[in-house]
């Protein structure tokens, strides 16, 4: 019996990065959304992070930077364990493959979009 919505999402909210990660590798990949349509499109559905900094030159004062946009690259099998968790999605960099502009809480991940390793901050 598969647990319920609201179970998932609170193991969602309170998995590490690295669970976090492999779920979304397995579970989005094969998706219908991401199914492709033949001789004409294939797509990626994947986890994406949205971060901008307060530039502001003291505390307590707000100047917030644009927003930069990156794919959650998931954890490379190769070389970390499952259920490694990391730290929070501070690694960051850009696939040499495909150019996607990746971040993820390890240093050494795989693109979510074309699966080529990619080495992180
Ligand atoms: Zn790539």
């Amino acid at each position: 019996m598969p647990a319920s919505k609201a179970d998932v999402v609170a193991f969602l909210k309170e998995c590490s990065g690295g669970e976090l990660s492999d779920i979304m590798r397995q579970a989005l990949a094969n998706r219908p959304e991401a199914a492709p349509e033949p001789d004409a499109f294939e797509y990626r559905l994947f986890l994406g992070l949205a971060v901008h900094e307060n530039i502001a030159p003291a505390a307590g004062q707000f100047d917030w930077a644009p927003w930069r946009l990156a794919a959650v690259a998931y954890l490379n099998p190769d070389s970390y364990r499952q259920d490694f968790s990391g730290e929070p999605f501070c690694q960051w960099g850009q696939c040499d493959g495909c150019g996607t502009k990746v971040c993820s809480h390890v240093k050494d991940s795989l693109c979510p979009v074309c699966g080529r390793q990619v080495l992180l901050t």
